[in-house]
């Protein structure tokens, strides 16, 4: 496959997205836009006791600094929406302009209410239907938010979790179902009773004087083909921007895998406008992987570009050292080490490709299709490594500097070949 046709294959998945992506109102989050034709917004959401303004900020600036454009935290009691100021305060020294966004269940009226400043700087707030309040309570407390919202102008997202689910509904649609002459399977209603959840309180705070233009849904489940099946559904009966994510998708390569099944199949119908990987970090984990891999189904997919992509091969019995899985990694954490800075200098440097391969059989071959490719010598073949850049051999690599020479190149490749940023040019 040619350099050029892969740039083909590429607009084909933009132009397939873009046929099929859904119609939405758009929302405007402290000016990040989700929806409408806006890209896919990438969040996450942080871990640590929000009470904590210091251990908060430190993470919330992690997570942008990974990529994550919008960022969660739990606002679940007074001292904690009594740190959301000083959270903020400590954002700015840092120069971090993240929107942020309180979580808030049970008691997010009364906090809201009594903490106006919290209420002020969040820069939207997230409503779980299911656990807003319980009896007649509910819409009471419900409609606090909404008009505590509607006053400070903060957009909402109204988002049902499955384990959350509102019992008075989930019952009402289960009696309903159970008078049909032919009554659907639970799961069903469990389904409908989720979208039901989001479209009906959508509906509630549009009568109490929201904007809307101004919601954002999501129903969460934590099954794939439950995740692709509501979304579907919730998307077809709606133009508001939907917030994707497997809820509690698990850890590692499970929690991977399981939440990239379900958005791949939604992405590319056009559902979903911002989404979430809940990832359960490894004890002592970084909890930026999370954006790593929301960034990278999102450029996997064709759909945004965030960081130069390393094509590797797996490597087999024709490579028997580990130079080649070693320089592979070298590579890959160069290019996310440089980005910051390479980003703030040049412009569409996230589009750059690499490739580090492993023996003749592919690697000049799919060298050739990067920008700059490597092809590492296989077990038997002659210790000297070609480079390619812009398809044609460039360099042949040899002996102990290999790593430092390759990293040298793309370096040099990326000055040469973006266009500098003016230093007031947005990033
Ligand atoms: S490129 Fe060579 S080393 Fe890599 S997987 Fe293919 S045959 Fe094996």
């Amino acid at each position: 496959m040619s350099r050029m046709q892969t740039l083909d294959q590429n607009d084909m998945t933009e132009n397939s997205r873009a046929e099929t992506r859904r119609k939405t109102t758009t929302v405007n989050i402290k000016n990040i836009l989700v929806g409408g034709s806006h890209p896919v917004v990438v969040q996450s959401m942080t871990n640590t006791d929000t009470a904590d303004a210091k251990a908060t900020a430190q993470q919330v600036a992690e997570l942008a600094r990974a990529g994550s454009e919008l960022v969660r935290i739990t606002v679940n009691t007074l001292e904690a929406a009594a740190a959301v100021p000083e959270i903020q305060r400590r954002l700015d020294m840092m120069s971090c302009s993240v929107p942020l966004i309180g979580d808030f269940h049970y008691n997010g009226h009364q906090l809201l209410r009594e903490v106006p400043e919290c209420a002020s700087i969040l820069a939207k707030y997230r409503i779980n239907p299911g656990n807003v309040g319980f009896g007649r309570k509910k819409d009471d407390q419900f409609a606090t938010i909404i008009e505590l919202a509607v006053e400070h102008d903060k957009p909402v997202r109204i988002g049902v979790n499955w384990g959350s689910l509102d019992a008075s509904l989930l019952a009402r649609l289960m009696d309903e179902n159970a008078a049909l002459s032919k009554p659907r399977e639970a799961a069903a209603v469990m389904r409908e009773a989720l979208i039901r959840s989001a479209l009906e309180s959508a509906e509630q705070a549009e009568r109490l004087g929201m904007a809307h233009d101004r919601i954002i849904l999501s129903c969460k489940v934590s099954s794939v083909q439950d995740l692709i099946s509501v979304y579907r559904a919730l998307a077809a009966r709606c133009d508001f921007p939907l917030h994707l994510g497997l809820t509690e998708a698990g850890m590692g390569s499970k929690g991977i895998v399981s939440s990239t099944a379900a958005m791949a199949v939604l992405l590319q119908e056009g559902i979903g406008d911002t989404i979430r990987v809940s990832l359960t970090p490894e004890p002592d984990q970084s909890r930026t992987d999370e954006v790593i891999v929301a960034q990278e189904l999102l450029q996997s997919m064709g759909l945004r570009a965030f960081t130069p992509m390393v094509t590797a091969c797996p490597g087999c019995g024709r490579t028997t050292s580990t130079y080649f899985q070693s320089l592979a990694q070298d590579v890959q954490q160069f290019v996310r080490g440089r980005m910051p800075e390479w980003k703030l200098h040049y412009e569409g440097v996230e589009n750059l490709s690499l490739a580090v391969m492993g023996c003749i059989v592919n690697g000049p071959g799919e060298s050739r299709h990067a920008d700059i490719g490597i092809s590492l010598p296989g077990t038997g073949e002659a210790p000297a490594a070609p480079v390619f850049i812009d398809g044609a051999k460039h360099v042949t690599l040899r002996g102990e500097g290999i790593t430092d020479e390759f990293l040298g190149l793309i370096e040099q490749y990326v000055e040469t070949h973006y266009s500098r940023r003016f230093p007031d040019q947005p990033s």
